[in-house]
C-alpha cells in the first residue's frame, strides 16, 4: 500500500495563532473559559480541557471575577454576547476572515444580507441576531425571498463553494442588483484542489466530524472517511486499497496528524 500525505497538512495559520495565544495565556489567570468549541476539533478540545481551561455554552455559566479570563473562539460571536461581556475581561479570538464579515454586515445595517450557511454552525448562529441578516441554508430557501433593499450575499468561511457559485446564479437572475460577496475561505478550497490533482483509491481525511472543513474535504472524493483517533483506523480496510491519501482540516493539530500517520506506517510496515 502506497501512502501519500497531501500537503498543506495541519493547522491554517490563523489557528495555528489562536492557539498560541491560549496557551499563552493559561498560566496567567486561574480561571480560563471558552464560549462554545473553541475550533471545531476534539484534540484541541481535550488538550486544552487537561490543562484547565473550561468550556461553556453559555457566559451565565461563568463565574466572573478577577481572576477570570474569558475567549470568544474563532467562528465568531453574537452581538448580544459582547454586549454582554463589555464591563468583563475577555480575549476575543475569531479569525480575522470572520471578523471582517461581521465588520461588513455592520457597515451595511441598511442592506439585506443573504448569509448561506450550514445549520446550526456557529459562524452562522453568531451572524443570525444581526437584524439585516437573513441566513439561507439551501437553494430551495431562496424561493422564499421577497422583495430585499440593495441586497448582498456572503456566506460562511466554510460552506460549499459549488453550493454558493449555483446560490449566486439564481440570485443575480431574482436580483439583478445584488452584491455577491465571495467569504469563502481559500485555506479548505486549496486543500481541496490538491487533493483532486491526487491519485488514490481511498482519502483519509484527520479532523473531527463536527468540523464544517473536514466534511467539506472528505466529500472532494467519493471514497474518503474522516478520522479523529487511533481507534478509528481499521487497518485490515486500509489494505484493501493500493493508494491511500492523508489530507487534514485546518483546525487539525500537526500533533494529531503524526499521531494517527505513526500508527498506519507502524502496521504497514
Ligand atoms: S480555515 Fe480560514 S476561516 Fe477557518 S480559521 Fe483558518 S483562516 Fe480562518
Amino acid at each position: 500500500m502506497k501512502l501519500e500525505i497531501i500537503e498543506p497538512i495541519g493547522l491554517c495559520n490563523s489557528a495555528s495563532k489562536l492557539l498560541d495565544t491560549i496557551n499563552k495565556n493559561i498560566d496567567k489567570y486561574l480561571n480560563i473559559y471558552i464560549v462554545g468549541e473553541i475550533l471545531h476539533n476534539e484534540y484541541i478540545i481535550n488538550d486544552l480541557s487537561n490543562k484547565g481551561v473550561r468550556f461553556v455554552k453559555d457566559i451565565k455559566n461563568i463565574e466572573m471575577n478577577k481572576y477570570t479570563l474569558v475567549i470568544f473562539p474563532a467562528h465568531g460571536t453574537a452581538p448580544s454576547v459582547y454586549n454582554k461581556m463589555q464591563k468583563y475581561k475577555y480575549l476575543d479570538l475569531t479569525c480575522p476572515k470572520i471578523v471582517n464579515i461581521h465588520i461588513f454586515i455592520q457597515n451595511n445595517s441598511d442592506r439585506d444580507i443573504l448569509f448561506m450557511g450550514k445549520k446550526g454552525h456557529s459562524e452562522v448562529v453568531a451572524v443570525k441576531e444581526y437584524k439585516n441578516v437573513k441566513v439561507l441554508y439551501n437553494l430551495e430557501d431562496i424561493d422564499k425571498l421577497g422583495e430585499l433593499n440593495n441586497p448582498v450575499l456572503m456566506c460562511q468561511t466554510t460552506f460549499n463553494e459549488k453550493i454558493f457559485n449555483d446560490a449566486s446564479i439564481i440570485l443575480k437572475e431574482k436580483y439583478p442588483n445584488i452584491l455577491i460577496k465571495n467569504t469563502l475561505c481559500n485555506i479548505p478550497l486549496d486543500r481541496i484542489k490538491n487533493i483532486n490533482a491526487t491519485d488514490c483509491d481511498l482519502l483519509l481525511v484527520i479532523g473531527s466530524k463536527t468540523s464544517s472543513n473536514a466534511n467539506e474535504i472528505k466529500n472532494s472524493k467519493p471514497n474518503s472517511m474522516i478520522i479523529s483517533q487511533k481507534s478509528d483506523l481499521d487497518i485490515n480496510e486500509l489494505l484493501k486499497y493500493d493508494k491511500v491519501a492523508i489530507a487534514s482540516a485546518s483546525s487539525t493539530p500537526i500533533e494529531q496528524v503524526n499521531i494517527i500517520v505513526g500508527a498506519i506506517k507502524n502496521a504497514i510496515k
